[in-house]
């Protein structure tokens, strides 16, 4: 059963709350990669075609005087084949989401897309009635990595599928998408780490001072129960880069305490990484 689709934690001065707007369900194999069924199928029940649920989730960021958004989901634009593939519900946007919520998608300041993948971006914009596109956060300046855009135009045969133009191009030609060239505090107490493997510029989001920190992995870990480093899902480009990455950086979440949340995980929304015997877990 799907956790209630929104709560909030409090880092330090800030507060954190997950919005999934809505899911989207995927080939349990692809998610898990080389990891057998009989094991991932512990944490995730697969209906009749082995699909199993993957929450687009967001998160709205207030503190100091900037309310952000990490993620937009994978959006409205997807035809009738696409819908009954993954079962997406057809209407469910980030921007409607948040809405809903109790956050208005004109108060946000920063948009966030930790990477370029339709299904973390796909509400960044919406079509208007005249044919024009607009972006969905229209007070909102839009950050990533310039790497990823630059990535995103080779159209390359691996992943050209997962990037849409229209989910960024209009935001770039407009100057609404501020592109990074590598780390970057983008507010005070927020700050944006690139961690390869997924793909070669995806970012973390950190949260909080001193002890008391929050991280959004997206695609550095769909699921909770990819906290073992070895657990990388099949469409990692760096599979070795993403083992390396995610030890280095639980080691960080586990002596500092840190709590963490998952770019798709439709029933974990907040955890906190430990290290027993050697072993990631979270409590
Ligand atoms: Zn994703």
């Amino acid at each position: 059963m799907a956790a209630d689709p929104v709560s909030s934690i409090e880092a330090g001065d800030f507060r954190i709350t997950l919005v999934r707007a809505g899911s989207y369900w995927w080939d349990g194999g692809a998610l898990f990669g080389v990891v057998p069924k009989t094991l991932w199928s512990r944490h995730h029940t697969s209906d009749e075609l082995n699909r199993i649920e993957a929450g687009f989730n967001c998160f709205v960021v207030e503190g100091g005087k900037s309310r952000l958004l990490i993620e937009t989901g994978g959006g409205v634009r997807h035809d009738p084949r696409a819908l009954e593939r993954t079962r997406m519900a057809p209407d469910v946007s980030a921007a409607g989401s948040v809405a809903a919520a109790g956050f208005e998608p004109e108060s946000f300041d920063i948009v966030i897309n930790t990477h370029l993948h339709w299904d973390h971006c796909g509400g960044n914009t919406v079509d208007l009635p005249d044919g024009r596109v607009a972006p969905a956060f229209p007070n909102a300046r839009y950050v990533t990595q310039r790497g990823e855009l630059e990535h995103a135009r080779e159209q390359l045969p691996r992943d050209a599928v997962s990037y849409r133009a229209v989910n960024y191009e209009p935001l770039v030609e407009s100057g609404r998408m501020h592109l990074l060239d590598g780390d970057m505090e983008v507010a005070p107490g927020v700050r944006l780490q690139v961690a390869p493997g997924h793909n070669r510029d995806m970012m973390v989001v950190i949260v909080g001072d001193g002890r008391d920190k929050w991280c959004h992995l997206a695609d550095l870990a769909p699921y909770g129960a990819q906290i073992t480093p070895t657990w990388v899902a099949g469409f990692d480009l760096f599979p070795l880069q993403t083992i390396e990455t995610k030890t280095q950086l639980f080691g960080r979440a586990a002596a500092e305490g840190w709590r963490c949340s998952f770019g798709h995980d439709p029933k974990i929304s907040f955890a906190r990484v430990v290290e027993r015997d050697g072993k990631f877990a979270l409590a």
